[in-house]
């Protein structure tokens, strides 16, 4: 099979005939089928290799591309696509934000005529997860979907190459990830998250789609289409523990498999007693059609439902090889804002290596992580998914600072990531911040270091998020911690921050509070000198610790999940200045 055959196959069209193939042939076919898309997937990740030996010309060639087809768009008349050339681009065309593009976006979303916009269809509006920040609709089209499929593709091939071998015949996957309802537009275009959006209707569309899933994954096809998250949790271990031969574990963010992983912690008596019995409790949010639907796939396991109370009533602690001996690898985003949850999942995993292998935004494909083995993870930025610029950290304040080129980075130096993409956005100041920590043949190799939108900044000294963490990991240990968020306290002075912490021992340390916040504002003198400076002069106070109950961040997450986003895509606000989320977490301070 042909290298975008199976990608083209999930995004374009159906093909019934590979699943009559699939049908006829049974296990053979099924080898087949998996050892073609893992050629697939290695010619994705051979053409990136090559991309990145000619980073500079693929970059040139990318964006002249993009004049070419968006010439007759919006943005393109305006800025004479026709006539442009690269060094006119760079110094004509501004540096845009969001706002830039909101109006035309909104005309598109209320009156879908997309060429204004793109010269292709727009096949769906994502909705970026907007806990951050207010929500944004980012146009995706086909070309942006098959490039960031395809580095989706080299990702998982570099995880069965490094971790397992590229074992073909059994590879099974236990993809937590679960989908929200397409909504549409005025227009009728589709909208959603990028990740639910994108999966929902190829399974709602494609029958290929359908037999890859049952191929790759552990769990059925409906469940991945089951919108309530706890639910789907629940679904995916069933089917995930049904089998003793899952090879991966992958999702989104480190996040998600430690919520999945936790759901198993609390109802491991009731998934055992359903594999003892074959059957799917009735506690579960499931329409009837897909509660029929998967019960067909169930029948009663009691040597498995057996084997699994003993590895449970022995505690959990490196327990996921223990439930599947041939798990090789987990494969989510660690790095960033999930840095907190990898740190309590690897009491989890035990010796199996976590994976973080992608770095993507709704606006572009960025990287992928060449070095698995590196800590901390890294990501080889991948020139063909965008046209990518950075702006020098110490400029990123101003509103049109010059940018340097992907080829052009100093290793050592921070960088705001600006992109142009194939899909409408021009110069785009995406707000992550990162760190160029080497070069892979020309292409720059990345680590994420934090977002612009949750940086500290009460007097100009930018604590970012990687920072808190530091400080919460030198204060407390890291299977302690469960989630933090931060806030600014304008009413005393001096002004100060306010960090709510949730951990799993809040009541224990309560008593200990004013030290415990002591010992952290004295960390964060040692880990910025801005801060120290500012506290020294007493123009900032000492930072104030705000310790919650249990379970008050899994009920502000659920809170902000109900403004309608996708559970895979979600993350935690690090920096909350509304006073609704302010309440919130205030009314569940420990007294
Ligand atoms: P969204 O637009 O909702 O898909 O979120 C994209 C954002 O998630 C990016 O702009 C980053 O801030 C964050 N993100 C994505 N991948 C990574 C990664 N590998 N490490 C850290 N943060 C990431």
């Amino acid at each position: 099979m042909k290298q975008d055959s199976i990608s083209e196959l999930i995004t374009t069209s159906g093909d019934s005939f590979i699943s009559f193939l699939l049908w006829c042939t049974g296990g053979t076919g099924k080898a087949v089928l998996l050892s073609s898309l893992n050629i697939a997937a290695r010619t994705n990740l051979t053409k990136i290799e090559d991309d990145t030996r000619e980073a500079d010309i693929v970059q040139t060639k990318l964006l002249e591309y993009i004049f070419r087809i968006q010439k007759d768009t919006k943005y393109g008349i305006q800025h004479k696509f026709a006539q442009i050339g690269i060094n006119e681009f760079l110094s004509v065309c501004p540096l845009t934000t969001y706002d830039d593009y909101k109006d035309l976006i909104k005309e598109v979303v209320d009156g879908g005529k997309y060429s204004q916009l793109v010269s292709e269809p727009i096949t769906l509006f994502q909705e970026t997860s907007g806990t951050t920040g207010k929500v944004k609709l980012i146009p995706r089209t086909n070309q942006f979907s098959l490039r960031a499929l395809q580095a989706f593709q080299a990702v998982e091939y570099v995880a069965q190459s490094h971790f397992d071998n590229l074992n073909t015949t059994c590879q099974k996957g236990l993809a937590l990830v679960n989908t929200t309802p397409n909504k549409f537009t005025p227009a009728g275009i589709p909208r959603g998250t990028g990740t639910s959006g994108g999966l929902s209707d190829a399974l709602k569309k494609f029958k290929l789609a359908n037999d890859l899933v049952s191929i790759k994954y552990s769990s059925p096809p409906p469940v991945f289409l089951i919108p309530d998250s706890e639910s789907a949790y629940y679904c995916h271990l069933l089917f995930g523990l049904l089998d003793r031969q899952v090879t991966n574990i992958s999702a989104n963010f480190a996040a998600n498999v430690l919520e999945a992983v936790q759901t198993l912690e609390r109802h491991w008596r009731q998934l055992t007693e359903d594999i003892l019995v074959g059957r799917l409790h009735e506690s579960l949010d499931l329409d009837v059609a897909t509660r029929q639907k998967l019960q067909t796939y169930l029948q009663p396991n009691p040597g498995r439902a057996k084997e699994l109370q003993t590895y449970f009533e022995t505690g959990f602690e490196g327990i996921l090889p223990q439930i599947w001996p041939r798990l090789a690898y987990v494969q989510c985003i660690t790095t960033g804002s999930m840095q907190i949850y990898s740190d309590a999942l690897r009491f989890y995993t035990g010796h199996v290596p976590l994976y973080s292998g992608g770095y993507a935004a709704s606006e572009a494909w960025i990287g992928v992580n060449l070095y698995p083995e590196r800590q901390p993870q890294a990501y080889v930025v991948t020139p063909n998914t965008a046209f990518f610029e950075f702006v020098p950290e110490k400029l990123i304040d101003q509103d049109q600072p010059p940018t340097v080129k992907l080829t052009a980075l100093t290793v050592g130096e921070s960088y705001e990531v600006v992109v142009t993409t194939l899909a409408g956005l021009y110069r785009y100041r995406l707000g992550d911040v990162v760190k160029c920590v080497g070069f892979h043949n020309k292409s720059p190799m990345i680590e994420f270091l934090y977002r612009r939108q949750g940086l500290l900044n009460l007097l100009g000294e930018k604590v970012s998020e990687d920072v808190v963490l530091a400080v919460l990991s030198n204060t407390f240990s890291d299977h302690l911690l469960i989630d933090y968020t931060c806030r600014y306290e304008y009413s005393e002075n001096p002004w100060r921050y306010v960090i709510y912490l949730e951990t799993k021992d809040s009541e224990g340390l309560f008593y200990q509070k004013e030290e415990i916040q002591h010992q952290m504002d004295v960390v964060l003198c040692r880990l910025s000198d801005r801060y120290r400076d500012l506290r020294a002069t007493n123009r900032i106070g000492q930072l104030r610790l705000k310790l919650v109950c249990r379970g008050s961040f899994s009920d502000l997450k659920a809170k902000l999940l109900l403004r309608g986003y996708s559970d895979s895509q979600f993350k935690m606000p690090r920096l909350i200045t509304d006073s609704t989320t302010i309440n919130f977490l205030e009314a569940r301070l420990l007294p």
